[in-house]
């Protein structure tokens, strides 16, 4: 009984506790470990006063904004040598700042934290427990969704960036993962020009590039996500990725001409802003490598030079931050010798050359399929496919950076069996062909003038003949009234050696179209009185039921 009463006890304090947090988050004022960058003063929230972290902060937010990836942000920190701070929690060092290389989890835990947009935001994570499958109890964290955060107060702190730019950060981030279903953004590795800029109309979703047929060299763009998902698949989307290429580089030739200035202007701006934000972090770290330097130069002038022990250690120190600031100074000289871009009035003009070169660089075998994909980026920012109510027209809605729409329309090649199939009309001629000539003859015609096959090749006799079973035309008919061999034979009842006898004899008339093609025997009333006569009174002719003559 006790112990149940401690139990509900402890519950009804935690919840207690719970509310009193959560009525102090509502103002805004329940503390939590800053991330770096921001700093307590007093009850408020500040931007960090050392100009070096702060720097190094906004240096990740305007990678990011350049880079698009939180990858690239962390190559371009190491290219360019920076370090990124990072506040100790604990031990000696508790609440110093420690300077090390940037981490990939590093960004996106910056460009994830609304603190940075000056917002107060309490419950960004779910504290839920589960029982392992050994029997343990584990405790995890997880992200609550954005829209269900339960204090969200705009505005409560100077931030880096606003908050829109926060939502931007964080919709970049989602659409440049690549373990779901939708695809989007970066330019990847790969021979589809389009990959990751095409939506599908109907279910809104990129669409994904498949390499097909042999040894997977034929890439098609498609959407199957129904297919994927075991639904029944009310549409399949899957267009040969070529014709799609072609079409859109067609269009970006051409309509790249009157952007071409403005575009390569833009491009060195944003060039040269942000090897000013990289020198200046630079020139912090000297500052701040001095003033080490400094420091440590005092603090040997002030201890009692009788005091070999410590002087020692602090001659050494003073000697280590010196050569500190030397090695330093020599790596930024070297970053402004191979990196920094300072930009002559020539290579301007030659930028504005390489916008006219537009359609040469771009046809260039040097250029890669990657950097066609990322210039391709800089003025498109995603294509809608519709499928035309027209069979094989398809229609590209592109949505251009600008923000300017325009819909180009691609006749997509028929499908094989489409394009080998003989039209009605070709179809129709052979069937009246057929009525006077036979194959052979029909292939002579058909080569005298120079119709080919749907294939581009010459007529052969067993074309002709597949044309006719598949289309049941019908060969020639025999000349009315006439009979064939085994019809006179069957009149008379006489084997068919007689009736070959008789017409080698001219005894019946029969014509042949031409040779290896049936007689066509023609028996007129007197013929036929003469040859009943003749079977009935023969003495080797022996027939067995003569029909009657009709
Ligand atoms: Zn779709």
């Amino acid at each position: 009984m006790k112990g149940a009463f401690a139990q509900a006890e402890l519950h009804i304090i935690r919840a207690r506790l719970h509310g009193a947090k959560l009525n102090k988050a509502q103002k805004g004022e329940l503390r939590f470990p800053l991330p770096v960058g921001l700093v307590f003063d007093g009850e408020k929230i500040v931007l960090d006063p050392d100009q070096e972290v702060q720097g190094a902060v906004r240096t990740v937010f305007e990678l990011f904004a350049q880079e698009n990836s939180a990858y690239g942000v962390v190559q371009r920190f190491h290219e360019l040598g920076l370090r990124f701070p990072r506040r100790a929690y604990g031990g000696v060092r508790d609440g110093k700042l420690l300077w090390g290389r940037l981490s990939h989890s590093r960004v996106l835990g910056l460009l994830s934290n609304p603190s940075y947009a000056g917002t107060y935001v309490f419950g960004r994570y779910h504290c839920c427990k589960k029982i392992g499958p050994d029997g343990e109890i584990c405790t995890q964290l997880r992200p609550v969704p954005q829209d269900q955060w339960p204090v969200v107060i705009p505005d409560h702190h100077p931030g880096y960036i606003s908050w829109d730019q926060f939502l931007a950060n964080r919709n970049r981030l989602a659409a440049n993962r690549t373990n779901r279903e939708v695809l989007a953004g970066p330019a990847r590795e790969g021979l589809c020009l389009l990959q990751g800029l095409l939506i599908c109309r109907l279910c809104g979703r990129r669409l994904s590039v498949r390499y097909t047929g042999n040894g997977g060299i034929y890439p098609i763009y498609e959407c199957g996500w129904k297919c994927r998902e075991a639904l029944p698949p009310r549409h399949y989307v899957s267009l040969p990725a070529k014709p799609l290429d072609d079409a859109i580089t067609e269009r970006l030739l051409t309509a790249v001409t009157p952007l071409t200035i403005n575009l390569a202007f833009q491009a060195l701006t944003c060039l040269e802003e942000r090897d000013k934000i990289v020198a200046t972090q630079w020139h912090r770290r000297i500052e701040r490598a001095r003033y080490e330097t400094d420091l440590a130069e005092r603090r040997y002038e002030e201890v009692d030079p009788s005091n070999r022990l410590i002087a020692s250690t602090l001659e050494k120190r003073w000697n280590d931050a010196m050569q500190r600031v030397l090695e330093l100074e020599a790596e930024l000289a070297k970053f402004e010798r191979e990196a920094l871009r300072s930009v002559t009035p020539e290579q301007k003009q030659q930028i504005l050359q390489l916008g006219r070169d537009f359609p040469r660089l771009w046809k260039a075998r040097t250029t890669s399929s990657c950097d066609r994909k990322r210039m391709l980026r800089l003025l498109i920012r995603d294509i809608t496919v519709v499928k035309g109510p027209e069979p094989r027209l398809l229609r590209l809605q592109i949505c251009w950076q600008g923000g300017a729409s325009e819909t180009i329309e691609v006749l997509q090649r028929p499908k094989r069996q489409d394009a080998v199939r003989y039209p009605d009309t070709f179809v129709a001629k052979i069937r009246s062909m057929a009525e006077l000539h036979d194959d052979k003859e029909i292939v002579e015609q058909l080569r005298t003038e120079g119709v080919t096959s749907s294939t581009g090749r010459p007529f052969t006799l067993c074309m002709i003949r597949w044309i006719r079973f598949k289309h049941r035309i019908p060969s020639p008919p025999r000349p009315v009234g006439t009979l064939t061999v085994g019809q006179v034979r069957e009149r008379y009842g006489v084997s068919h050696w007689v009736v070959y006898y008789w017409i080698e004899r001219g005894i019946v008339l029969a014509t042949k179209r031409r040779q290896n093609t049936p007689y066509a025997i023609m028996i007129d009333d007197e013929t036929d009185h003469r040859l009943r006569e003749w079977v009935a009174n023969s003495g080797h002719l022996h027939p067995s039921s003569p029909t009657r003559t009709a």
